[in-house]
């Protein structure tokens, strides 16, 4: 029998189209070089489908089609099903910056496709895709007709899978900044010295979410990278919008973002600052805080510390956020989930000793979207609360 066979009993979770297999799942494993696609089988000899194998990595096998499915097939299907959502809601003349491939959330296992205007930023996650990556760029191509393609795989965990980080050109043009449009809005991107890929798409539905509820407020923008959610307040009728970020490029970026918005220079500050020790300054005055960390939470055995982190930056935001004030409050961690991040906001309420009502929950925005059979696409959360 050809391919990879899993133990009795360990196929459920294939059987029920969740794309890892770890290696205490696997009866047995053929010869074959790290990266190579191979039919995955139960027990019985019933083929489940196709995965990505790498022996060096505790994720043994990351499925690409199920059942009897030719695998190049599913990864073609799985591309046209990801660009046919975005193009069916996103008007380019609206916003043209997306998330066009969400590994998992689109079933591409580790790979991630994110468009900026006529730029397409990929990550590959594993060796698997990287062995697939000329015959999806193919795919990418043909479909979205990109100016450059360029790659940010700056990601620790392609250490496990034996992968270097990587970052640069791909295909076409040299890039450097890109002038995106987000509901409306322009940005500049930096697509090669920024974090992530470059903007923090995930977030667009708590950006306008912050837009509806900015008119004659005050607003600080705390973990504010490039300002974006500053640029929605002030354009929503925020009365000002202060910026306070680790990350000098970041905030400089944020000043330029404020320019080509044609916002006025005071409409807010820029302060470079940590962000825990900001919040302890005397004499702050907002009546809108918005909280947007990055993942405290990397790994799971990180949760408790993580926890203690969420807790001490929202304690210190509903301290000090004025009456009748707004905290929009978030975390990307996934191994915080938001039974336990509400849990922690709860927590931090109680000894900052507010009033506090929950008035909108929100999650990652649609271009990022959650695979049901794999929930581990899941991590972002935000809770907008209000403070008597
Ligand atoms: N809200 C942003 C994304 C924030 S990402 C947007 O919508 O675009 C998290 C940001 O937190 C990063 O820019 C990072 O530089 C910053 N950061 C991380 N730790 C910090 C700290 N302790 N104090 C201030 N900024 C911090």
């Amino acid at each position: 029998m050809e391919g990879v066979i899993l133990k009795p009993g360990k196929d459920k979770a294939v059987r029920n189209r969740h794309h890892w297999i770890f290696s205490g799942a696997v009866r047995d494993l053929p010869e074959f070089e790290n990266g190579a696609v191979l039919p995955v089988r139960s027990a019985q000899g019933e083929l489940l489908g196709h995965a990505t194998f790498n022996r060096n990595s505790s994720i043994v096998g990351r499925m690409i089609s199920f059942g009897k499915q030719a695998p190049e097939e599913a990864l073609r299907e799985s591309v046209e099903r990801a660009v046919a959502l975005r193009r069916r809601y996103f008007d380019p003349n609206t916003t043209n910056a997306f998330r066009l491939i969400n590994a998992e959330g689109d079933h591409l296992p580790g790979f991630i496709a994110d468009l900026y205007a006529d730029v397409l930023v990929v990550q590959v996650g594993s060796l698997g895709m990287e062995k697939l990556k000329p015959f999806l760029l193919e795919l990418l191509g043909a479909a979205v007709k990109p100016r450059s393609i360029y790659e940010r795989s700056d990601l620790l965990s392609r250490r496990e899978e034996g992968l270097p980080e990587f970052e640069g050109l791909l295909r076409g043009e040299p890039v450097g900044s890109v002038r995106v449009v987000e509901e409306g809005l322009p940005f500049w991107v930096d697509v090669v010295h920024s974090q992530k890929t470059g903007f923090y798409l995930d977030q667009r539905e708590m950006r306008k979410l912050a837009r509806v509820f900015a008119p004659g407020r005050r607003v600080l923008n705390a973990f504010s990278y490039t300002g974006a959610f500053s640029v929605y307040a002030l354009k929503g009728g925020a009365l000002c919008a202060d910026a306070v970020d680790a990350s000098e490029s970041a905030i400089a970026l944020a000043q330029e973002n404020f320019e080509l918005n044609g916002l006025p220079s005071n409409a807010g500050l820029f302060f470079v600052a940590d962000v825990f020790q900001f919040l302890r300054e005397p004499g702050l005055d907002y009546d809108f805080l918005i909280l947007d960390p990055p993942a405290f939470a990397k790994r799971k055995t990180d949760v408790v510390q993580a926890c203690r982190g969420y807790k001490d930056i929202n304690r210190l935001a509903l301290q000090r956020v004025r009456r009748q004030g707004l905290v929009m409050t978030c975390s990307c961690s996934h191994f915080v989930d938001d039974g336990l991040f509400q849990k922690v906001v709860f927590q931090a309420a109680g000894e900052a000793g507010r009033r506090v009502r929950i008035l909108q929950r929100h999650r990652q925005a649609f271009d990022h979207p959650v695979n049901i059979y794999h929930p581990e696409t899941e991590y972002l959360k935000g809770l907008l609360l209000y403070v008597d």
